[in-house]
């Protein structure tokens, strides 16, 4: 029987196209489940058969990570795309894990109501639909905003998932105060598709900001620790606080502030004349409307984000694209020595995670130099580096160890990868530790 019709009488089911390939790794078949259920009865056929499955949302993020060993089925979530619930009352929303982010937004935007993660992927992804509420949650990434609201994480207060067996389980409620038993949304989140398939999502709300405003400050590197330091204790309460660095270049630092309308441009007045002191940034300092720069200063955070690359020839045209942290007072350092090597630098100085890029034609040698020492530089200032993309060359050279780090908890890991996915159905091998 062909794999078509073995997985036809569970859900939805065509041939894969080259399009439809993992990182380089060619597919089989597309699989579309419209439910949990069809999920369940799609994944019962696949681990009974040893078949390994890829979940994709958009595709925008689908190679991050090590290349999946083999992709027997890519299970499509755009089956899942339905609104659930919105509690205006709780202010809780449940959607498909399919659900595109920006239909979220628009959805909840009736009642002032939103889902605080920034619109990086918009107009990106498959149909240019930006990212899905499910892969956003599989990567937990969260933007610019998460220094007010916490990453994706802690937004995330309930799943339906599918394990490789087709168990169908619910984790957490759709009440904030609902924190009975072990917290599966947490373990799903960032879990690269590789424990199980979210199906549905619910999230914590917030209200929107009547108002918000940007003040972003050229820095001169010398002055970026001083500028860093006042911002991260200012009593102004920015939302974000995001720095972009390339080398040679004076650093860009764009502060967020959110809230009614008069406070908010009094606060970002506020900030401005405090950054504008000779001893910070001087008169390198310009309040600017967020209309005019959100655009363009997300984008500097994902670099080239959203483009599905299945094409050999797309494959190999891809930046190295490394994850970076530090404790807040290390930034400046991490900065400094990510400049000497060449390496673009973006990302939230008020949380300590920022994205760090090589261009797709660096040289692997020099590519390989630059991420042992930007690890050993995040590893002094108390973080981590994870190679979350590069080119095909780069990645040949990169072990799941070299790509991911130290990870303390990997033994635990391994467990619980075993628990959830003994037959290793999902995602095999593009986790820590080759999971
Ligand atoms: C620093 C940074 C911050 C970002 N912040 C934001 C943001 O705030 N808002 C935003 O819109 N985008 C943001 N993005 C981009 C966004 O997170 C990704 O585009 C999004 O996560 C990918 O969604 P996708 O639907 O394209 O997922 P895909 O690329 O299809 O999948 C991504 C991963 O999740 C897995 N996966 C997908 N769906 C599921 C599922 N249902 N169950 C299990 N596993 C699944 C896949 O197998 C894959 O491993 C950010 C990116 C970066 C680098």
């Amino acid at each position: 029987m062909t794999l078509e019709r073995l997985l036809g009488a569970a859900c939805a089911v065509r041939p894969a196209a080259e399009a439809d390939a993992v990182d380089g790794v060619p597919a089989r078949v597309v699989a579309r489940p419209a439910s949990a259920q069809e999920t369940s009865a799609l994944l019962q056929v696949c681990s009974t058969h040893g078949l390994a499955v890829v979940v994709r949302g958009h595709g925008s993020k689908l190679a991050w990570g090590r290349p999946p060993e083999r992709v027997d089925v890519v299970l499509e979530t755009g089956g899942m795309a339905q609104l659930v619930e919105h509690s205006h009352g709780d202010l809780v929303a449940t959607a498909g894990a399919g659900m595109p982010l920006t239909r979220l937004r628009h959805l909840l935007a009736g009642a002032r109501h939103e889902l605080v993660v920034d619109d990086l992927a918009v107009g990106r992804g498959t149909d240019a639909a930006g990212s899905t509420l499910g892969g956003a949650v599989a990567t937990n990434l969260s933007g610019p905003r998460r220094l007010r609201s916490g990453p994706l994480r802690d937004l995330v207060i309930g799943v339906r998932l599918v394990l490789a067996d087709g168990t169908v389980a619910r984790a957490g409620g759709k009440v904030v105060k609902n924190v009975a038993g072990y917290d599966l949304g947490k373990l799903l989140t960032g879990s690269f598709g590789t424990l199980a398939v979210i199906t549905e999502v619910t999230v914590r709300l917030h209200p929107e900001p009547l108002e918000v405003r940007q003040v972003l400050v050229r820095v001169p590197r010398d002055r970026l620790a001083p500028v860093l330091a006042h911002l991260v204790d200012s009593q102004l309460a920015p939302h974000a606080l995001e720095v972009h660095t390339e080398p040679g270049v004076d650093a860009l630092v764009s502060v967020g502030l959110g809230g009614g309308p008069g406070s908010t441009r009094h606060r970002a007045g506020r900030l401005a004349a405090e950054l504008a002191s000779p001893t910070l940034a001087g008169d390198a300092v310009a309040v600017v409307d967020p209309e005019h720069t959100t655009a363009r200063e997300i984008r500097h955070v994902v670099p080239d984000a959203g483009r599905a690359r299945s094409t050999e020839q797309e494959v190999a045209l891809r930046p190295t694209l490394l994850t970076v942290t530090a404790r807040l007072s290390g930034i400046p350092e991490l900065v400094q020595v990510a400049d000497d090597h060449g390496l673009t630098v973006t990302g939230s100085a008020g949380v300590g995670v920022l994205r760090a890029t090589l261009p797709e034609q660096t040289p692997v040698t020099e590519v390989l130099e630059a991420v042992t020492a930007v690890r050993a530089a995040t590893t002094r200032l108390g973080g981590s580096t994870v190679v979350l993309d590069a080119p095909p060359a780069v990645k040949a050279s990169l072990d799941a160890a070299s790509t991911w780090g130290p990870v303390p908890g990997l033994e635990l890991m391994r467990r619980v990868k075993a628990q959830f996915d003994p037959g290793r159905t999902l995602a095999p091998g593009r986790f820590v530790g080759g999971l």
